[in-house]
């Protein structure tokens, strides 16, 4: 304690008051234009009002184009980020937004009959990976969270009273937002808070140097002028791309998909606690349940299957499946993320397809990363080369993880996946396949091999999550043995499988969390909780 705050120690980068503008100096940062009001733009608006409270935030939309109007299921880096980062009361969040909760994917995909499951707590191993597989054949024991998912149950148990006991702060899990809801309520916050709000479409970005924009002009002649440009445009990119030029590196050759049909299907008031990505004839679906409904959406290649197409096998999937609405996407990143005055965040950067639910995730990484390196002056170093490195990185990262999703299903019916099979290209994760194939799962090598793997290759969610992934879809390997008896293994699954059976529906347990706010101040507070102990850092070293 007695040099907890001594010199050098580590400071908050935000509210750190070396960071705000000095009156005379006139290169210093005191404006900010935050392009779009989609998801993007309305988090890097909060986010910057938050932290660096002295800015002149204004957030610029245009009402006559629309926001892309999907991205619900998220990660669990989204509940530090949401409620410590930003400070949003989680009652407030809970009345007005109606969240539901994501336990995990649930991918109907690969050889075995019920899928697999990717549970949040997939770093924990908690019920154990090899049993699961020695006694079932498929991973789905593998940990607590796995068999809540697989038996459709919360961790939340009624007691008596009325009252309830919730497991949930010990257990990683996620918001599935409707989209509507959310960015809907993002507005008003950002009202609430002081952000100013312009309506007006830009037609033309002024230049006043190289990478440098000098103003934004409207159709009807008005000037919108400030000191850093957040390019929140969505696919448009405007600033990054069509004004500076920053080039599109796309990953079309492990991703092939470029489209995606949604719709809503109603569930009749059963809400599953995990997001479900079923195989489909040219891509996958997601089902997403919100309170109300499920949203669904069959994400596909348009070179395989038409939209007609796609409708027609969506309507196959989910009888009674309504509203109808195309979304075309591109997937790759830009060279930069920042460039002169013009930091892009959202779509207007990167985008990979939504099969790990990772948009809104990437979102908040790169809010982090301007707020922590922002400087109060643009004739202070600018670290934008650290940036720039640092998030094309987990980009590429999280390409290659997608890739094996694609490249390993061992579905081969239809031409598309036959495609998939031998053209996915996955090279960038050649050597971790290598090591996986003499001796899965990859968390019980030794600490050399490890070591060697977490610094080399792009994993993304670490070795665990690629373990899961190639498990679950049967990628041939040879096992470790287990380190002991079977049964041993049996009397922890029988110890869970009791535990689980005692949880609730989630449509209950989410009413004990919408009437009873101590359930979410424990999940949020205590310091034991998931939530407090990695916080945002789980973004950073994801
Ligand atoms: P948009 O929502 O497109 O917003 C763009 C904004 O820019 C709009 O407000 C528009 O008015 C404004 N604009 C554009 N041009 C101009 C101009 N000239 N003048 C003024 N304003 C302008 N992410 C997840 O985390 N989970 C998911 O489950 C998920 N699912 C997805 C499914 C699909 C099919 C797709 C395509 C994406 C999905 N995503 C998901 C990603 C997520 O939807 C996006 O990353 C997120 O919504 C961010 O969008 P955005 O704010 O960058 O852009």
């Amino acid at each position: 304690a007695l040099f907890a705050d001594g010199e050098g120690g580590p400071r908050e980068a935000a509210l750190d008051p070396a960071l705000r503008p000095r009156q005379d100096d006139p290169s210093a940062i005191r404006s900010v234009g935050v392009i779009g009001g989609g998801t993007a733009g309305y988090l890097t608006a909060l986010a910057l009002r938050a932290k660096r409270p002295w800015l002149d935030v204004t957030l610029v939309e245009s009402s006559g184009i629309p926001i892309i109007g999907v991205g619900e299921a998220t990660t669990p880096s989204m509940l530090p980020f949401l409620h410590h980062y930003l400070g949003i009361d989680p009652a407030d969040l809970y009345e007005k937004v109606l969240p539901t909760w994501k336990l995990g994917i649930r991918f109907d995909w690969g050889p075995h009959p019920e899928g697999f499951m990717a549970p949040f707590d997939w770093g924990s191993n908690s019920v154990g990976v090899l049993g699961s597989l020695a006694t079932q054949g498929d991973i789905n024991a593998f940990t607590l969270q796995s068999l809540f998912m697989k038996a459709d149950r919360a961790p939340v148990f009624p007691l008596e009273g009325g009252r309830h006991l919730s497991l949930m702060k010990q257990m990683p899990f996620a918001y599935h937002l409707d989209n509507q809801r959310f960015v809907r309520y993002l507005t008003d916050l950002a009202a609430a808070r002081g952000i100013r709000h312009v309506d007006a479409t830009v037609a033309e970005v002024v230049l006043g140097g190289d990478d440098w924009v000098d103003c934004l002009r409207t159709p009807d002649g008005r000037e919108l002028r400030f000191d850093l440009y957040v390019d929140c445009t969505g696919f448009r990119s405007l600033l990054l791309e069509k004004t500076l030029g920053s080039r599109f590196v796309s990953y079309a050759a492990s991703l092939a998909t470029d489209t995606a049909v949604t719709g809503v299907v109603p569930h009749g008031g059963h809400i599953k606690p995990y997001t479900t990505a079923t195989t489909m004839d040219a891509g996958w679906c997601w089902n997403i349940p919100t309170r109300e409904a499920d949203h669904v959406g069959y994400v596909h290649s348009s070179r395989f299957l038409s939209l007609e197409e796609a409708t027609e096998e969506l309507r196959r999937r989910y009888p009674g499946v309504d509203t109808f609405r195309p979304v075309r996407f591109r997937v790759g990143r830009h060279e930069e993320a920042w460039r002169g005055n013009v930091v892009a965040i959202g779509n207007s950067y990167a985008f990979v397809e939504p099969l790990e639910s990772s948009g809104l995730m990437m979102i908040t990484l790169g809010i982090l990363s301007l707020v922590s390196t922002l400087p109060a002056s643009w004739a202070d170093p600018v670290p934008r080369a650290l940036v720039n490195r640092a998030l094309s990185k987990k980009w590429d990262e999280i390409r290659w993880f997608l890739s094996i999703h694609y490249r390993f299903n061992t579905r081969r019916d239809t031409p598309f996946w036959r495609e998939m099979h031998t053209g996915a290209d996955v090279s960038g994760l050649e050597p971790l396949l290598e090591v996986f194939r003499a001796g899965a799962p990859l968390r019980f090598r030794d600490s050399v091999v490890r070591g060697f793997l977490e610094s080399t290759a792009p994993t993304f969610y670490g070795l665990e999550g690629v373990d899961c992934l190639l498990l679950g879809q049967g990628y041939p390997a040879r096992l470790l043995p287990m380190s002991e008896p079977v049964e041993a293994w049996q009397a922890r699954k029988d110890a869970a499988d009791a535990l689980v059976g005692r949880g609730l529906g989630t449509a209950e347990a989410l009413r004990a969390f919408d009437t009873d706010p101590e359930l979410n101040a424990e999940l949020l507070d205590d310091p034991d909780s998931w939530v407090v102990r990695t916080g945002t850092d789980r973004l950073v070293n994801a």
